[in-house]
């Protein structure tokens, strides 16, 4: 029973006892209220609890299910359509990672408002966990709705959030599902709608894609690649192949970059392009990575026992190696576990890992370079950063990008960049290596800027062990 008293509401129980006299005649009652507001308030509170998320007060997993599942009770009777729209904020980890979690914790409250704001009452948005929000627009007319809401979403979210006195520009990427026809159940809408959020992210980030079954079979096609993966090593299925870099003017091999192959039991050799991503993602890359590194150092120590000279190994680490906390520790064990001079090691590490937390990364470096390794930025030019922090990095190598060696000859901007960067490099006394080098008229240019190195299929294209050997027996590459 809800009684109202003044402005406040509150919630009386009653019971009632009737009293009798001895022949059994009643002659009255006891009415005993009971206020049990606290106890009902506290009861709704846990139901809230239990179905919101508390940092943004939006319905969380249980409720938004729920909810789905009534939008398909709904839509089952009245013939219409609804979508979700799976939204993840890109590179929001970085943020979190570099200014903390309080001020993320922010900026998630601010996002969920601008969400708010972009949808109808009736509408649910919910927040699944870390930077990840669903909203279920229930009742739509026609698919294009859903785009129109995913649009308007990503215009609210550019317009800068300020928190303290940060202020940030996010984007999203947004993955959208509709009933009927791309799943049957809540569980299969949202797992189809964040696949396509995937795709989005594959896109390059901020923007949005409806599922599709083609989608469908990518993932599948990257559960099956995680799956071999997993035993890729211990059944000695991944191999090293070498690919040399050269002096230009001599065409003397300096060193050599190891680059793994898989050689699958069924697909056969199978490339980086196929299965690192998925590496990367699933944390396989981390083992995969130690045993890279181990086998290089192995090999290289054995060309130099049998009196060959095969300059440095580069190594490639990805993002969860370099973030990895045995990292440092792993190489060094590595290093004298193979008997490796250190300075003969080289880590390439791309710029635009470097560039994720720098502070972090400076750190890193600077131990990996107490150890006494090479330090190699790989990718260079790829990671729209600032050029000042190179200064601040321990780098001994720059590897410019393949995409601006392509090129060179008859883009003028990218000879322009090219130049520049071997420029610069040569004033902070960095080596310069052009990676994808194809052509004479590459070499030349390269040779007129100044720049001493390069590595490229114009040279030799990566190698199998044995190849690599009669490289080095005979001591330099022989260009097409
Ligand atoms: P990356 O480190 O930039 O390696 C250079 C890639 O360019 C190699 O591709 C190489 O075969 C290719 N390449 C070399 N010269 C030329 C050229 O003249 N023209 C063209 N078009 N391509 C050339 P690959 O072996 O397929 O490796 C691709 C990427 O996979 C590598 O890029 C690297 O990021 C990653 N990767 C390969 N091996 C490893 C590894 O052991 N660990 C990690 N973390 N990543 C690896
Ligand atoms: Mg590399
Ligand atoms: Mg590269």
């Amino acid at each position: 029973m809800l009684r109202r008293g003044g402005s406040h509401e509150f919630f009386i129980e009653d019971s009632t006892a009737l009293i009798q006299n001895r022949r059994g005649n009643i002659i009255g009652a006891v009415m005993v209220f009971r206020d049990t507001t606290t106890a009902q308030i506290l009861s709704q509170q846990i139901v809230h609890l239990a179905q919101h998320d508390a940092l943004t007060n939006l319905p969380n997993r249980v409720l938004l299910y729920d909810r789905i599942e009534q939008a398909i009770l709904h839509a089952k009777r009245h013939g219409n359509k609804f979508a979700v729209l799976f939204i993840d904020v890109d590179k929001f980890k970085n943020i979190n990672d570099s200014l903390g979690h309080g001020i993320g914790d922010k900026l998630l409250q601010l996002v969920a408002s601008r969400l708010i704001s972009c949808v109808r009452a009736s509408d649910t948005v919910s927040r699944l966990g870390g930077d990840e929000f669903v909203i279920l627009l229930s009742e739509i007319d026609q698919v294009e709705d859903a785009a129109q809401t995913a649009k308007k979403i990503m215009t609210e979210l550019e317009a800068p959030h300020l928190v303290g006195q940060h202020k940030f520009f996010i984007t999203a990427s947004i993955g959208v599902s509709i009933y009927p026809g791309d799943g049957e159940t809540s569980e299969d809408l949202l797992k189809n709608a964040d696949t396509a959020m995937y795709q989005a992210k594959h896109q390059g980030r901020n923007n949005y894609q409806f599922f599709t079954s083609a989608m469908n079979v990518r993932a599948v096609e990257r559960q099956v690649v995680e799956d071999n993966l997993r035993t890729a090593i211990e059944r000695h299925e991944l191999i090293l192949h070498y690919q040399p870099k050269v002096k230009l003017d001599s065409q003397l091999i300096t060193g050599a970059e190891a680059l793994v192959r898989w050689m699958h039991p069924t697909w056969g050799m199978t490339w980086p392009v196929r299965f690192i991503h998925i590496a990367e993602d699933s944390g396989l890359i981390v083992p995969i990575g130690r045993w890279v590194m181990q086998e290089a150092c192995r090999q290289v120590v054995e060309w130099q026992l049998a009196g060959l000279n095969p300059g440095t190994i580069a190594v490639n680490v990805s993002s969860l190696e370099f973030r990895n906390k045995n990292f440092v520790k792993g190489v060094s064990d590595i290093l004298s576990q193979s008997g490796l001079a250190p300075q003969t090691l080289q880590l390439e590490i791309t710029e635009s890992v470097l560039m994720k937390d720098v502070s972090f990364s400076i750190e890193v470096l600077a131990k990996l370079k107490a150890i006494g390794v090479e330090l190699a930025v790989d990718d260079f030019g790829t990671g729209y950063s600032s050029l000042s922090y190179l200064l601040n990095f321990p780098i001994d190598v720059l590897k410019i990008d393949q995409s601006f060696i392509k090129d060179i000859v008859t883009n003028k901007n990218n000879g322009f960049i090219v130049g520049a960067v071997i420029a610069m490099g040569k004033n902070l006394h960095h080596r310069v290596i052009a990676e994808g080098v194809e052509d004479d008229r590459q070499v030349e240019f390269l040779k007129e800027q100044g720049c001493e190195e390069g590595q490229g299929y114009y040279f030799s294209r990566p190698v199998n062990s044995d190849k690599f050997k009669q490289l080095l027996i005979s001591g330099v590459t022989k260009p097409k």
